[in-house]
């Protein structure tokens, strides 16, 4: 049952929630924001199966009643869970139009109606639109449960018919030890993977079991061959264009960062990429930190591109990124 209990670091948030329910002052709709990887969507889940449970346990859902039994088995009739079919996809809008219908029938089990929207961005304006009409008009006892790590890619309306909670990522200490206790691999480099995921445990975990550690350091090391000349922007850019773009850039943007600060004369230590220091002291000696900044600059321009689900070419998208990368130490 441990998909749907709430993570260690939301205590508070979970409290709260459950009390407005116990005083009967749940809202229809909630908004439940913050950076990926925090467990957002782990906590709709969870608080999902409480509203649920006809007998919770510490203020959880049990894991034994029938209704939890139907839940586990994924054939629970009163939630409904709208995702993308894969991720990063849109949210199909014919999965918003059913909801019309599921949020004003009676509960077939006699308690509440639970609809989870993750992400909530995924919905494009017509799936936002059908949405709205659902918000506007909520059947009784129903709860939206809106997961988005992106609420400025949201339909403002849509923003605000929901109570917002906000998700803040846990102190270190707390992220440490849930991470170290989840991965399967990678156990030594626990402080690594919440560095490169800004303290975000569920985002961290990801980067572990998806090799994403090895990932970057082959990326750093494509981009040293870059620089020696061994390898050309467009023999890269075959190789990286059908990576996770998003991430690949996200990559790129934060090496420049650093490189900036470096040039800035902040101390070894206190950049990010730390084990990237002499590859990003190389371009900080080699261009004014402006230059670096306005490279940064179009690198986060086509990230929001890709990010508002724009139809980019990878493979000339990041022939750019790394043409311009190799033209800052020309
Ligand atoms: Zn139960």
């Amino acid at each position: 049952m441990q998909a749907w209990q709430p993570l260690p670091w939301q205590s508070q948030l979970w409290h709260q929630l459950v009390h407005c329910q116990q005083s009967d002052n749940l809202a229809h709709a909630y908004l439940l924001r913050g950076m990926p990887g925090v467990g957002k969507a782990q906590f709709a889940k969870a608080f999902a199966a409480y509203l649920l449970c006809k007998s919770p346990v510490d203020e959880q859902a049990c894991g034994f009643c029938k209704e939890c039994e139907l839940l586990k088995a994924g054939s629970h009739p009163d939630i409904v869970i709208v995702e993308p079919d894969d991720p990063g996809r849109p949210i199909r809008i014919d999965r918003v139009r059913q909801l019309n219908e599921f949020s004003h029938k009676t509960a077939q089990q006699g308690g509440r109606r639970v609809i989870v929207i993750n992400p909530a961005e995924a919905m494009n304006l017509n799936a936002s639109n059908a949405l709205l009409k659902c918000l506007e008009e909520p059947g009784d006892n129903t709860v939206f449960l809106l997961v988005s790590a992106r609420t400025g890619d949201m339909l403002p309306t849509i923003r605000s018919r929901c109570q917002q909670l906000k998700f803040a990522t846990p102190d270190r200490a707390s992220a440490e030890q849930w991470l170290s206790g989840h991965l399967d691999n990678h156990i030594d480099q626990v402080a690594m993977l919440l560095d490169q995921t800004g303290d975000a445990p569920l985002e961290a975990k990801r980067f572990a079991d998806e090799g994403l550690l090895e990932k970057r350091l082959e990326l750093a090391h494509c981009v040293k061959g870059l620089f020696k000349g061994a390898m050309s922007p467009v023999e890269l850019a075959k190789d990286w264009q059908k990576s996770d773009l998003v991430l690949t850039l996200t990559w790129l943007i934060s090496w420049l960062e650093d490189s900036v600060r470096l040039e800035q004369g902040v101390a070894e230590s206190d950049i990010r990429n730390t084990d990237q220091e002499k590859m990003l002291s190389y371009i900080a000696t080699k261009v004014s930190g402006r230059a670096i900044l306005e490279e940064r600059d179009w690198l986060i321009k086509q990230r929001q591109a890709l990010l508002e689900g724009g139809n980019l070419n990878g493979q000339i998208l990041m022939e750019g990124a790394f043409s311009r990368y190799l033209e800052l130490v020309l």
